[in-house]
């Protein structure tokens, strides 16, 4: 079968960059299973609706339809580019808050199981090991402490002008992590197979030379 990595953990805990990193040494593709969930968000916000179970069936409609497509690394949603949209701290909150509603995960299973093509796939999520890439041969579970991950964000919305203070930062993240963990579908978890990486004291090229050694394996 197709090759596949993947990097699951949680909220800011430096997946998408390992990620991007391991798939750019291997050739491979790579799969923001997060941009799906936050693409999703705004589509919700924009016709209107809150996230909430009473409408889950629209919400859910909507990510089957989702007019997505990534671009040379950008998000665009029915030819609008919404990278940068779906990045803030509320769009966030929202992915969080339609990714708990069943029907919108499996509304997305599919797209997702879509992106493992030749010659191999590198996906980051919260479930890529656990529930969309069960058969991967190698599952990294990806952590860092709540300081270490708050103090990353910071510094990420910091550099893009975007003002935020720690403190709201590991609160949302927190949260985030709380309702992502708590969820009754594909809660945030190790899979038994996953290999666990804590990245505190790592750097970017220690951490994407750990994940490539275990690939060599
Ligand atoms: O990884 P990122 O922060 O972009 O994900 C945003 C939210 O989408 C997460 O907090 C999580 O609730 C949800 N998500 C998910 N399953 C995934 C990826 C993201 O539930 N595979």
């Amino acid at each position: 079968s197709v090759p596949a990595i993947c990097i699951d953990g949680p909220t800011a805990s430096g997946k998408g960059t390992l990620a991007v990193e391991v798939a750019h040494a291997l050739g491979y593709h790579y799969l923001d299973s997060g941009a799906l969930y936050r693409v999703t968000g705004l589509a919700m916000r924009r016709a209107g609706l809150e996230p909430t179970p009473a409408n889950e069936a629209r919400i859910s409609a909507l990510a089957r339809t989702l007019p997505l497509r990534f671009d040379a690394g950008k998000a665009m949603l029915a030819g609008e580019d919404v990278t940068d949209a779906i990045r803030s701290e509320a769009a966030g909150m929202d992915a969080s808050r339609v990714s708990a509603l069943p029907s919108v995960r499996a509304a997305l299973t599919t797209l997702q199981v879509g992106f493992r093509q030749l010659p191999g796939l590198v996906a980051d999520g919260r479930d890529m090991g656990t529930v969309i890439f069960p058969d991967a041969p190698l599952k990294v579970f990806l952590t860092a402490s709540a300081a270490h991950r708050a103090e990353r964000r910071y510094k990420q919305l910091i550099s893009k002008g975007i003002s935020t203070t720690l403190d709201s930062l590991r609160s949302d993240l927190e949260a985030r992590d709380l309702r992502d963990s708590s969820r009754s579908v594909a809660p945030l978890k190790p899979a038994e197979d996953a290999r666990r990486l804590d990245n505190s004291s790592l750097s970017i090229e220690q951490s994407v030379e750990q994940v490539l050694n275990w690939w060599q394996e």
